[in-house]
């Protein structure tokens, strides 16, 4: 029996059917129709990560975690692509060549024309970094690494080609309050403030993608097409796939700095209110604490009215602000960010002002995101919130938590990413982890080391604060791991107390293949496989395949962050990537020497015609 299933293109009204056999396996064909793509009602819909095409247990491969082991390694790709392969790695070892790699990819274009510079990139950079230019054109790469055990999280990377004066101008103006200054705002922590130096965010970084706001027709345009990357998640990965998506990406980023001040405030508030110090949001004091706190004051009316719409929660520890608000599409931000000054009872506010405009568009990017994840939450996909800077971070993950709150309470549907080069990375963690057990609502993180470290710093330095950053690699490593043992530990203390240990679901986001063999010692020390389904491993495609598909071939649940989009809207993407490459030539070294072995070993055995078969299906 066949499935049907149809896949739009973006700007087209061309359809391609993709016929789904028993084995779940695709063959697809051309036809015209206007169909859209099938609805989560659809019967096919069904199909997701508990049918039994997935439960098939396929072949497995026992792990060598030395990762060295060059057939293991490259199983998946024929001789030609490994030869590529090699090729780009070699061209991402000449620094010339890297400096100047969008300059070049600019002139071969205009030389050599769209027709054959398309060629071109597609039998090297593209084709190596990004598995086609949409929906459609991804599947075979996503069949292939199916195949082979491993899943996608799919990325729409398709980047603006914006000169550094156009950022700047955009970042400046879309960072700056609509209100001009008023005296009776609180002045700026130095951490929030907009400074032309640092507006162009892309600013050595290569591990992620930038979004500078433009209007809100642009935020609209970006929701819809992250709601395009669910459904092809949907359709192509049988429901075990992610979407990855950025919160800058939907609306105006002054709102996420505010937010972020707020939280910094509320802090600090809280710290001076009920001493002690650490980062919580949520104290560990009730109201009757901080009723005993304000004293008389707590006759006052406005006093009183804030102490009664403060919440707690089922163990009686207080929110100062009514956070779940903060995802309702009704939200006023400045009603909420109001406290009483602990000298005076007079109501101030944490904010500056916000005008009825900046409301309306950050009520525009809550509804975006709700709409976002009620698709990812139909289609029975998960979706990841990457993390940015520590300017934006504090709102984006106070956001993400409370939409885990809200829709993971049956599964993590939402995941949050927690960056362990910062300093507070591991009680953030910690923080989040309580309210999720307290509130009952299923925790999903991925774990990165952080993209933005070179910025961060530049920025701390000038503008006047601390560094966010830990001191040096080896804390942040350190930080990675601590957390990472946290979350298992926690994962097992779930395990055996007899509750659903899928209510801590963790990614372990990193090309480091220390990092990655901690977790699985880690996991057989602490005692949690695979099977119990809540540790994930994440790698980029085209980078470190050596450790991704033995991971996937073994049956740990396996990863490949998959770009997708036109070749000429992806360069900017590409460039990153060849830059980035020739920063981490430790492990490029580690990867062109084991594509060099498997080249020789295959054409020693005249096999430059090998064809990757995979019988192996991602748990
Ligand atoms: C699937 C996936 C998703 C990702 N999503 C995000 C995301 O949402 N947000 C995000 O910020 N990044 C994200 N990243 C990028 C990630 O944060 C890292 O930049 C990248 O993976 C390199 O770290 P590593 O562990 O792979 O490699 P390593 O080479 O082991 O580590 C390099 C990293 O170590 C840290 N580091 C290096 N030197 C120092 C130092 N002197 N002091 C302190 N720390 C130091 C930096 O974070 C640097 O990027 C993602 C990566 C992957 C693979």
């Amino acid at each position: 029996m066949a499935f049907f299933r149809s896949f739009g293109k973006f700007g087209s009204n061309s359809m391609k059917i993709l016929l789904i056999n028993k084995n779940g396996y695709f063959n697809s064909k051309f036809l015209s129709s206007s169909t859209r793509i099938m609805s989560a009602a659809s019967p096919t819909s069904q199909l997701n990560a508990n049918s039994p095409q997935s439960q098939k247990i396929g072949k497995r491969d026992p792990l060598d975690t030395s990762f060295d082991n060059h057939i293991d390694a490259f199983k998946s790709k024929t001789t030609v692509e490994l030869i590529r392969a090699y090729l780009v790695y070699v061209l991402c070892s000449s620094e010339y060549l890297v400096e100047n790699n969008m300059k070049i990819m600019k002139l071969m274009n205009s030389i050599l024309g769209d027709k054959v510079f398309n060629m071109l990139m597609k039998s090297t950079f593209y084709g190596h970094f990004v598995a086609g230019e949409d929906q459609v054109k991804i599947v075979p790469c996503l069949e292939r690494l199916r195949s082979f055990g491993v899943k996608p999280i799919l990325d729409y990377s398709v980047e603006e080609d914006l000169s550094q004066e156009e950022a700047e101008e955009r970042e400046v103006t879309a960072a700056t309050p609509l209100a001009a200054p008023n005296p009776s705002d609180p002045s700026h922590l130095p951490q929030y403030v907009v400074d032309k130096t640092f507006a162009d965010r892309r600013y050595k970084v290569l591990g992620a993608r930038t979004y500078f706001y433009l209007n809100e027709a642009t935020c609209e345009r970006n929701m819809e097409i992250f709601i395009k990357c669910l459904e092809a998640v949907k359709y192509s990965s049988f429901g075990t796939g992610i979407t990855a998506i950025k919160l800058t990406a939907l609306g105006r980023p002054n709102l996420l700095l505010q937010i972020s001040e707020v939280i910094q405030r509320t802090r600090q508030y809280m710290r001076d209110i009920a001493g002690g110090t650490g980062n919580v949001l949520t104290h560990h004091k009730t109201i009757k604490d901080l009723e005993k706190y304000f004293g008389k004051l707590g006759d006052q009316k406005d006093v009183k009215e804030f102490l009664e719409r403060m919440t707690t929660d089922k163990e009686g520890i207080l929110h100062l602000f009514p956070w779940s608000g903060i995802v309702n599409e009704e939200c006023q931000l400045s009603d909420t960010f109001r406290v009483p000054d602990p000298k005076t009872g007079q109501m101030r506010r944490l904010t500056s002002q916000i005008q009825p405009k900046e409301e309306e568009m950050f009520r525009n990017m809550i509804r975006r995101l709700n709409n976002i994840v009620k698709i990812a939450e139909e289609l029975d996909v998960r979706i990841m919130i990457d993390a940015e800077q520590t300017y934006f971070q504090p709102a984006i993950s106070r956001i993400t938590l409370e939409m885990m709150r809200k829709y993971n309470t049956k599964k993590a549907i939402v995941f949050n990413t927690y960056q362990c080069y910062l300093k507070e990375a591991y009680q953030e963690v910690v923080t989040d982890l309580e309210q999720a057990s307290r509130q009952n609502f299923y925790f999903g993180a991925k774990l990165v080391r952080g993209a933005y470290m070179d910025q961060e710093r530049a920025r701390a330095d000038a503008l006047g604060y601390e560094d966010p950053i830990n001191a040096n690699y080896e804390a942040t490593t350190e930080m990675y791991h601590k957390t990472l043992t946290e979350c298992l530990r926690r994962i097992k203390h779930l395990k055996n107390a007899g509750a659903d240990p899928k209510k801590i679901a963790i990614m372990v986001a990193s090309h480091n293949e220390d990092t990655v063999r901690f977790a699985i010692e880690k996991m057989k020390e602490i005692g949690i496989s695979p099977e119990d389904k809540v540790i994930c491993f994440g790698q980029l495609l085209g980078m470190c395949d050596y450790i991704t598909m033995p991971l996937g071939q073994a049956g740990y649940s396996a990863y490949k962050y998959i770009p997708y989009g036109p070749v000429k809207e992806v360069l900017p993407y590409l460039s990153r990537r060849a830059q980035e490459n020739k920063g981490v030539l430790k492990k490029i070294q580690k990867e062109k020497r084991l594509l060099k072995t498997e080249i020789f070993r295959r054409l020693s055995r005249g096999q430059l015609f090998y064809k990757p078969k995979g019988d192996y299906v991602p748990i």
